[in-house]
C-alpha cells in the first residue's frame, strides 16, 4: 500500500488556500497502480454481499464501475443535483458553509438490495453519509463504504458509526 500511496499527488490549497487535496489521477494513468487499487477495493467489498455497487459523482466514478465488474453486480450513480433525468429521491447535507444535495434514481436500488458505496477519499463524511441515508430512503441496505482514501484527522468515521467502512490509504 506504500506503492499505492506512492502515486497519490498532494496539490496543497486546491481548491481553496488551507486544502491539501489527494490528487487520484496520478493513481489511475498508472496500471498496477490502477489495478492495485481496484483489486483493494474489490477485496473490501467482498467482506460483505452485495447486489449493487453506488459510485458518488464524480471521483467514485473512476473505481466503482470497475469494483462492480469484479463483483459481478451492477452499478449505480449518486448525482449532484438536476443531473439525472428520470424521479429521483435527494437527501440535503451540510458543508462547511451551506448546504449540498446528492440525487439516485428511485428506482436504482430495489428494497433489500445490499449495497457498496465506493468514493475516492472520505473526508469529513457529509458525502458518504449523504449516500448512505439514500440507499436506506429506497429501501436497500448499506453493506458498507470503501475508500480509496481516508483523511483521519477530519473523522469523516464519526458521521458514519455503525457501519462498515474500508480505506486503502489512511493519512
Ligand atoms: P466529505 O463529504 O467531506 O467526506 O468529502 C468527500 C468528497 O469530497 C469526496 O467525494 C472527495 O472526492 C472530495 N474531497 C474532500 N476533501 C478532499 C481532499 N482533501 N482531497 C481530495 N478530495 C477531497
Amino acid at each position: 500500500m506504500d506503492h499505492l500511496k506512492a502515486l497519490i499527488r498532494e496539490v496543497p490549497d486546491f481548491p481553496k488556500p488551507g486544502i491539501n487535496f489527494y490528487d487520484i489521477t496520478t493513481l489511475l494513468k498508472d496500471g498496477k497502480g490502477l489495478a492495485a487499487a481496484i483489486d483493494g477495493l474489490e477485496k473490501a467489498a467482498r467482506t460483505a454481499p452485495a447486489d449493487l455497487v453506488l459510485g458518488i459523482e464524480a471521483r467514485g466514478f473512476f473505481f466503482a464501475p470497475a469494483v462492480a465488474t469484479a463483483l459481478g453486480v451492477g452499478f449505480a450513480p449518486v448525482r449532484k443535483p438536476k443531473k439525472l433525468p428520470a424521479r429521483t429521491v435527494s437527501v440535503e447535507y451540510a458543508l462547511e458553509y451551506g448546504t449540498d444535495r446528492l440525487e439516485i434514481h428511485e428506482d436504482a436500488i430495489q428494497p433489500g438490495q445490499r449495497v457498496w458505496i465506493v468514493d475516492d477519499v472520505l473526508a469529513t463524511g457529509g458525502t458518504a453519509a449523504a449516500t448512505a441515508q439514500l440507499v436506506e430512503k429506497l429501501g436497500g441496505t448499506v453493506a458498507g463504504l470503501a475508500f480509496v482514501i481516508e483523511l483521519d484527522f477530519l473523522n469523516g468515521r464519526s458521521k458514519l458509526a455503525g457501519r462498515t467502512i474500508h480505506s486503502l490509504l489512511h493519512y
